[in-house]
């Protein structure tokens, strides 16, 4: 029991820091940070924005996202292409419920563990990732 409300309080705490860090994101529309944590260590992390080299705005001139705009969980996987370190066996927190392109990304980076902090009315991406044996864990990060 209590190493459960330790592990809660952890959580909760990478998944403030996780909101903090999708501040750094350039996008209008909507913001979201993403945090790898391997063996009590943050490895990668990641917002949504465009690929390197590209104009750091998110949205067409009609208010729509563009196409190539990378969210927060693919930026933090692909960072880790680019490192000497994996995902295997990590967690990931997300300030937002993944998607289903994320959620792909994510069983094949070897996550273990998906934490969220904002729920989205589209529940495919959990579905795959709960489909796959993944835990995924809602907490509410302002609790
Ligand atoms: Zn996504």
């Amino acid at each position: 029991m209590e190493s459960n409300e330790k592990q809660r309080k952890l959580d909760l705490r990478y998944l403030r820091m996780a909101g903090i860090w999708a501040e750094n994101s350039y996008c209008q529309r909507r913001q979201v940070g993403a945090l790898v944590v391997k063996e009590g260590m943050i490895i990668s992390d990641g917002y949504n924005g465009t690929p390197s080299g590209f104009e750091n705005v998110c949205e067409d001139d009609n208010n729509v996202t563009k196409p190539y705009v990378l969210h927060a969980e693919a930026n933090a996987i692909t960072k880790l292409a680019r490192s000497s370190n994996n995902s295997d066996g990590a967690t990931i927190y997300i300030t937002a419920s993944p998607c289903i392109e994320c959620a792909k990304l994510i069983i094949q980076a070897g996550i273990r563990r998906v934490v969220y902090g904002e729920k989205y009315r589209l529940t495919d991406g959990i579905d795959l990732l709960e489909r796959a044996g993944i835990e995924t864990t809602y907490l509410n990060p302002n609790e």
